[in-house]
């Protein structure tokens, strides 16, 4: 098994009249590029977890997620790629035919086990993660989303890839380990801003000071906005399917709706509210996540008609 790092991701402009008119310069950072399989952030966050289960002289690792989850995929794609096996947990019951996300997994060898979601709700819980740990010992353990230090190192290192000098940084947080790591590679004078996929306001906070070891609220440099999750995880309204559309038209660049759809959604509406300084310089993350776009088709279709 050897870990490759991949060279940096594009970094590219974004122009249209909204954003001149705002007087910022917005770029795409397109992590959705790094990988064909293994897309985006799941490969940075895989990336060290990967060389500690090689010191660790494991050949299989185990983790997490829902049934269409992107962290699934890239896992199972990442094993296939550099010849580990791979154990998936999927949270809810078993479904056939099986979901693209799912045939896919299978189809690179991921052997996937169901947890009802009572007990996957529970599955960080010492009991439970006891009794994996000893079932599966030959297991490198990888918690949901791909989500730990080893993660958050892996995303650090996205920011130094930034070759131009830019003042703000925003990002889409799901677990908010991507976003972690990003503020950990921020330099003094820049600042991060994540969109929550999830309606939780006030989670990401705890959670990134558990991710930076941070003791207890800082004045770290980052600010979260809780209000562009558009009805909630993977919920999806007339209006992103619209912007989503609009977004693919002007930049031909294709969005996911989970996460970086909300993400530029978020920052589009701050561009019209005139948020952001003029003379700024504003990065957006595509953290990838486009193989979730087949299991929502059928619901952007309905938004569109
Ligand atoms: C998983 C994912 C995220 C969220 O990353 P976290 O580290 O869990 O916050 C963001 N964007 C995409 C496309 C993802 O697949």
């Amino acid at each position: 098994m050897s870990i490759v790092s991949l060279p940096p991701s594009p970094l590219q402009p974004l122009i249209c009249d909204e954003i001149e008119a705002a007087g910022i310069q917005l770029f795409i950072k397109r992590d959705d590029l790094l990988h064909p399989l293994v897309s985006g952030n799941k490969w940075r966050k895989l990336k060290y977890n990967l060389l500690e289960m090689k010191r660790q002289e494991k050949g299989t690792l185990l983790t997490f997620g829902g049934a269409y989850s992107n962290h699934i995929y890239a896992t199972a794609a990442a094993g296939k790629l550099f010849g580990f096996n791979t154990i998936g947990f999927i949270r809810g019951e078993a479904h056939t035919p099986l979901n693209s996300t799912l045939a896919y997994a299978t189809a690179a060898g991921m052997e996937l086990h169901y947890l009802n979601r009572e007990t996957y709700r529970n599955k960080d819980e010492s009991k439970f993660v006891e009794n994996l740990k000893s079932r599966f010992q030959h297991c490198y353990l990888l918690p949901e989303g791909g989500s730990n230090e080893f993660a958050v190192q892996g995303c650090a290192e996205l920011v130094p890839e930034i070759n131009i000098p830019f003042d703000t940084i925003c990002a889409a947080c799901g677990t908010g380990a991507t976003f972690a790591g990003i503020i950990e590679g921020l330099q003094p004078h820049q600042k991060a801003i994540g969109f929550s996929a999830l309606h939780a306001d006030g989670y990401f906070e705890t959670e990134i000071n558990r991710y930076l070891n941070l003791a207890s609220p800082t004045a770290a440099n980052y600010s979260i906005f809780y209000n562009y999750h558009l009805g909630g995880y993977a919920r999806v309204t007339k209006e992103l399917v619209y912007f989503m559309d609009w977004f693919k038209d002007t930049f031909d660049i294709q969005l996911d709706p989970v996460y970086t759809g909300k993400l530029m959604y978020g920052i589009f509406d701050l561009i019209k509210k005139r948020y952001f300084t003029p003379g700024s310089s504003v990065v957006a993350v595509h953290t990838g996540g486009l193989q979730g776009l087949e299991g929502m088709k059928e619901k952007m279709e309905k938004c569109r008609q």
